[in-house]
């Protein structure tokens, strides 16, 4: 196995670029971290942490409140843990250029081992996050000849944070910064906080992951059972549902608290 990080310092110049250097970090932690990022092509960053990195995936269309929808998540290099922790800009041009925003942060806890898990391609795991909860899968699949980056489903499972289809969507609802507020306008203007300028030399190869490739349904193995029984026949919660614990999540509420902390580290 290639050295932890090497892709991803590989990418960078760290005589001109103010990002971290890449290094795994000791002890085992488990942070995760959604950054929803404005690039070519907006998507969302869902990062796990494992191992002392933060293993990544790239997905369009960002994570789904509703049991058994699939949002395909384009496995993309390990960043370095300080990488959680960046909202600002990227000059255009530069790997990744555009508008960083950390949309959703907590810990995760998989079932089972999730070393092994993810060399197998099929996680599961609890999400306690400020916008994201409750149980999700993560599902690698088949991989086809000339496939740069292999490709992965982002599944939630049917639980009390799950959400009905024509129940509102979490993205519209919760679009601000959970560190500071902020809209994605007012950290692209640099607005409330100090400069979080970084810069790569090289295109992004991200971006281009993210792109959305020929749609594709076919999971490499099965997904684990719940996954399978809520995609098959997921029961839907009627729309006049009460409101459920997630939709509590007010985002100005959490952005009021953001608010208060110190602008992002
Ligand atoms: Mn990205």
């Amino acid at each position: 196995m290639s050295k932890p990080l090497s892709a991803y310092n590989a990418k960078r110049d760290f005589r001109q670029t103010a990002e971290p250097r890449g290094k795994r970090a000791a002890g085992a932690g488990n942070s995760f971290v959604v950054q929803k990022h404005a690039a070519s092509r907006l998507h969302y960053d869902f990062r796990l942490e494992l191992d002392g990195v933060l293993k990544s995936w790239a997905i369009a269309k960002g994570p789904s409140l509703v049991a058994g929808e699939k949002r395909l998540a384009v496995h993309v290099e390990d960043h370095p843990l300080d990488y959680g922790g960046f909202e600002g800009t990227i000059p255009k041009g530069q790997y990744g250029g555009g508008t960083v925003m950390l949309w959703d942060r907590g810990r995760w806890e998989p079932e089972g081992d999730p070393g092994k898990d993810y060399g197998k391609g099929r996680l599961t795991f609890r999400l306690d996050g400020e916008k994201l909860h409750g149980r999700w899968h993560l599902v690698r699949m088949r991989s086809r000849a000339g496939e740069r980056n292999e490709q992965w489903l982002l599944i939630k499972s049917d639980d009390e944070w799950a959400r009905a289809e024509d129940a509102p969507d979490l993205l519209d609802e919760a679009p601000l910064s959970v560190a500071t507020g902020r809209s994605m306008d007012e950290i692209a203007a640099g607005a409330g906080s100090g400069p979080n300028l970084w810069q790569s030399n090289r295109a992004g190869a991200e971006d281009a992951a993210a792109a959305p490739g020929p749609a594709r349904a076919k999971p490499e193995r099965r997904p684990p059972a719940p996954a399978r029984k809520a995609a098959k026949a997921a029961p839907r919660k009627p729309a006049k549902a009460a409101p459920r614990k997630a939709a509590k999540a007010a985002p100005r509420k959490a952005a009021r608290k953001a608010r208060k902390a110190p602008a992002g580290r």
